[in-house]
């Protein structure tokens, strides 16, 4: 039940395996304070008496194993208590994986790799990031792989990443993000370039299996990968894609029986297909709130945390010191293709963009390729596409009488490499 006045904040008292659930309206700021007893925010525990504040847009559940009392104060758009969660059988997959990293462990084999599925909206990073806790706050070290080109967790959107899980996700801000190893896709939906999805998916299971081979703990970790609500023809087969890359032992499918009869059917019988239900808390996000999510998150990787941690800095870039290029040539009938090309090639290929105002607002990854000619194979022999970014930048003005651009770039100038891979994605900086 819930009692209070606006001032001292409402109380919420929680029996066991209950959860509080609360959205914050735009434009506002919720405060959070768990008073008495244990609880916990998709597996990352609370401290008592400590304030946590979430801003606009956030969707929220307190989820208590043995019961608790909290305090809200500001304005929710709902907030109500249910006890029909998933919970138990969400603890229960991860006691299942853990088990087989137990095993793992004992047997010296590798430990679970797991696919996480479903459509839009039905909690599949929320999953991730409560398996990912629990396992973490047993002493594991998984590896979250973000195949979300939407909604990424770990950078901003149209990368693929993965991210070494150290530590549990921070309440408020999610995972903390050192290091984690970014790949430039470009825009928001596989279907741009599923080619290209497929292939950087692959490049990620390579790196990961890599990093397996030399380091026990990530091994036995095994990691678990978060991907994409389109789950229809080639969205479909970029799933079957991934199970295979990384050789994934379990698939959890959210909430969708006909997704998870196919992948029964598709995949090979060694491979754990799990159904599970969504849950009831997690609630549909407007086209526009997806887009703001995705605002919010670039601005957040310039001007860090709510606004107020980084600096970014803006200087101008001379065309001349940039090499730009955009990856997949618009495809072209088969027919008339040049004699030993595929549609393959050209979607795979690194296209040389000449700068002009409308490059303007485009967010653009910095390749880590060493700069070299141009031809898309570095130095070292490794290509652009197979090379993963050290950051981005947003271009805010571009000159094309004086031949250079304006950009927006974490760091001070000079760019720490000059090839540039441009994003259907763009973001405007209002401050
Ligand atoms: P998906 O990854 O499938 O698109 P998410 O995991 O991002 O879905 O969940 C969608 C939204 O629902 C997120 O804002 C998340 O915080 C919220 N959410 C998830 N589970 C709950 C819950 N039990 N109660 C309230 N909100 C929830």
């Amino acid at each position: 039940g819930a009692t209070g006045s606006a001032n001292t904040g409402t109380r919420f008292d929680l029996e066991k395996e209950t959860e509080l659930r609360f959205e914050v309206e735009a434009g506002e700021r919720v405060q959070l304070e768990l008073l008495s007893g244990l609880a916990e925010i998709f597996g990352s525990e609370l401290n008592r008496n400590k304030k946590y504040m979430f801003g606009p847009g956030s969707k929220i559940a307190v989820f208590t194993w043995q019961g608790c009392s909290v305090s809200l104060s500001g304005k929710t758009e709902v907030a109500y208590i249910s006890r029909d969660t998933p919970m138990l059988l969400y603890l229960n997959t991860h006691a299942a994986l853990e088990q087989m990293r137990q095993q793992a462990e004992r047997d010296n084999e590798r430990g679970p790799r797991v696919m996480v599925v479903g459509p839009t909206d039905v909690g599949k990073s929320t999953v991730c990031r409560l398996l990912l806790n629990y396992a973490v706050r047993l002493g594991r070290r998984p590896t979250l792989v973000e195949l979300d080109v939407g909604q990424s967790g770990v950078s901003v959107p149209g990368t693929m990443s993965a991210l070494c899980i150290e530590r549990p996700a921070d309440v408020e801000e999610g995972f903390s993000v050192q290091a984690p190893l970014v790949y430039h896709f470009g825009s928001t939906t596989p279907g741009t370039n599923i080619k290209l999805y497929n292939k950087l998916t692959s490049t990620l299971a390579e790196v990961f299996s890599q990093r397996c081979e030399v380091n026990r703990k990530a091994s036995v970790g095994g990691c678990i990968i978060n991907t994409c609500g389109w789950v229809k023809g080639s969205g479909y087969q970029a799933l079957v894609h991934c199970a295979s890359a990384f050789q994934v032992d379990v698939v959890l499918v959210l909430d969708q029986e006909r997704l998870y009869n196919e992948l029964k059917r598709d995949l090979p019988h060694f491979v754990r297909v799990v159904l599970l239900p969504k849950s009831g808390g997690v609630v549909e996000r407007s086209k526009d709130c997806r887009r703001e999510s995705r605002d919010e998150k670039i601005r957040e990787y310039f001007y860090g945390f709510r606004g107020t941690s980084f600096y970014p800095h803006a200087f101008d870039v001379r065309f001349s010191d940039v090499r730009i290029y955009k990856i997949g040539a618009p495809s072209i009938p088969d027919s008339c293709l040049p004699l030993g090309m595929s549609q393959d090639d050209t979607q795979l290929k690194l296209v040389p963009v000449s700068p002009g105002r409308d490059l303007t607002h485009h967010v653009l990854s910095v390749s880590c390729a060493e700069d070299d000619t141009g031809d898309g194979t570095s130095a070292r022999g490794r290509g652009v596409l197979e090379s993963p970014v050290c950051g981005f930048i947003v271009v805010t003005a571009v000159d094309t009488q004086a031949q250079v651009m304006t950009v927006l770039s974490p760091a001070p100038r000079p760019l720490p490499r000059h090839t540039l891979l441009i994003m259907d994605i763009r973001f405007i900086d209002l401050k």
